[in-house]
Parts: C-alpha cells; structure tokens; sequence
C-alpha cells in the first residue's frame, strides 16, 4: 500500500537516497499492540495504525525523524505498508551507519497484547524483503533490529523466524503490490514532480523540490562535471543550497539580462527569464 493510499504525510526533511544496501532488518513495536488488531475483521484499523506510528515518530524531538522511521511495516492481515520505501536511508537500525548497511521493516507485533506474528505478517515481510531486493538493490541478509544494536526487538518470536532464515509460511503465496512503489531513478532524492516547470513560481534558496531537482540536472548537464562537482556528489538532491545558488550565478555570469535591474551579478532566483536561458545553455 503506498504512502498515498494511506494517507502518509510529507516528510519533514528530504529523505537521504541510499544506491544499495546489505540487506533487511526486521523490527516490533517493543510496545503494546492490541490484540484484536489481527482480527480478520480489523483491517480498516491498519491505516489509523500506521498514521499514527508516522505521527508518533515525526513528533519524536530527540530522534529529529523526517518521517516514520522504516522503510515498509506490514500488519497482521499481511498488507505491506510503504514508510520511506526504496532507495532511502531508514531511521530504525540504532544508528547511520546501521541505517546504511540495512533497510527496516517493521511487523505489528509489541511487547504486550498482539506478540505472535501472524502468518499472512510473516508473509507480507517476506514480500516487503523481496520488495527490497528487487527494487531497492537490496543483498541478501535478513537480520533483526538486535543484530548489532543492543535491543530486544524485534522480540522472541518474530526473531526466532529471522534465524530460520525467514521463510514463507506454508500455504502464504507471494504478493506483488498492486501499486507498487515507483523507484525513483538514480539520483533522484526528493520526492516531487519533474513534469513541465515554467520558471514559475520562482526556484530558490531553502526550497525543496523536484522543481529545484529539474533545475540541477539541467545545471550538471550543462555545465559538465567540473563545474557541477559542486553538488551534492549523490546528484541532484532537490534542496536548494549554497552549491546550487553558487551554480546558478555562475551559468547566468554572462547573461546580464537575467539579473536584477542596477545588480552587477544574478541573484539566483530562478524564475521564468533566467530559465529559459539555463534551459538552452
Ligand atoms: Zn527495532
Ligand atoms: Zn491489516
């Protein structure tokens, strides 16, 4: 289920683009989870779950979360619910370097109540790892949140599974998402349109968007490597920042009829005008 059709909130900052990683960390709530959620006549109440965790997480002051913090969750009915989806770098691992060596998939499952993952759960985290492998260039470790970080989650009996290997529940059957997330294409790192951009509203300094994204492929394509090592080495980020602002005045250095009125340089906002000539640049 994607972001959209459950009703996620934007994320709070850009999310980092990870190209790969070494495989998948499975974690729990490590709180209570009511059990009657795996009622097969409690699915309705998954999407409150799961805006909810986001909304817990996005108001966790000392983990500053962008979002919530794994990169898929799947309930008791075996729904697998995109969070950050691929290619981006997940908040649940304990730290950044755990966070880039492995994606985050969640179960709700607690340490109280709801305890025992189902098995349309396990199966659905079976889909969510295979997602990541195929669309997010995962490898192919499959641990739990207390390999490497000294935890109890993902608890007893969603761990015992992980050291089995994971393995599909007899009789569970894969499930290809009906939606399946988009993958985004290297280096995208925003989430935001690319479509048609007019030079308005205006692209500038502190904005976020795949406006600003368009407007660094452009820059990196026209003024070749050199000049473009100035940003982000992962490409075009979306964040428009010192680098892009420096970019910007220097394409537009000989193209007086783009600056303000008495200025001796660009002012790097690009609207309209100056878009047109970056755009044949
Ligand atoms: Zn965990
Ligand atoms: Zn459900």
């Amino acid at each position: 289920m994607t972001r959209a059709q459950w009703g996620a909130k934007p994320s709070k900052y850009k999310l980092v683009w990870v190209t790969r990683t070494k495989g998948v960390k499975v974690h729990y709530e490590g709180a209570h989870v009511p059990e009657s959620l795996a009622n097969p006549d409690q699915h309705s109440k998954c999407d409150d779950h799961m805006r909810a965790l986001q909304a817990s997480h996005m108001a966790n002051t000392e983990q500053n979360y962008s979002d919530i913090a794994y990169n898929f969750a799947v309930c008791p009915h075996g729904t697998v619910y995109e969070g950050r989806g691929v290619h981006y770098l997940t908040g649940a691992n304990g730290s950044q370097s755990l966070n880039y060596a492995h994606y985050s998939v969640l179960g709700f499952v607690g340490n109280k109540g709801l305890v025992t993952p189902t098995p349309a759960m396990l199966g659905g985290i079976r889909d969510a790892i295979e997602l990541c492998r195929s669309k997010g260039a995962a490898a192919d470790e499959i641990l739990g949140h207390r390999d490497g970080y000294n935890t109890t989650c993902p608890g007893e009996p969603l761990y015992l599974w992980v050291k089995k290997g994971a393995p599909r529940p007899s009789g569970n059957k894969p499930t290809p998402p009906k939606n399946p997330p988009a993958t985004p294409d290297k280096p995208v790192g925003v989430r935001g349109s690319l479509g048609a951009w007019p030079g308005n509203p205006p692209v500038q300094y502190g904005r976020t968007n795949g406006h600003v994204q368009k407007l660094q492929l452009r820059l990196r394509a026209a003024l070749g490597i050199t000049q473009a090592r100035r940003l982000n080495p992962n490409g075009a980020t979306g964040y428009y920042g010192n680098e892009t602002k420096a970019m910007v005045k220097y394409a537009l250095r000989d193209h007086p009829e783009t600056w303000d009125k008495g200025e001796t340089s660009h002012d790097g906002v690009v609207g309209s005008k100056s878009w047109s000539v970056i755009d044949k640049l």
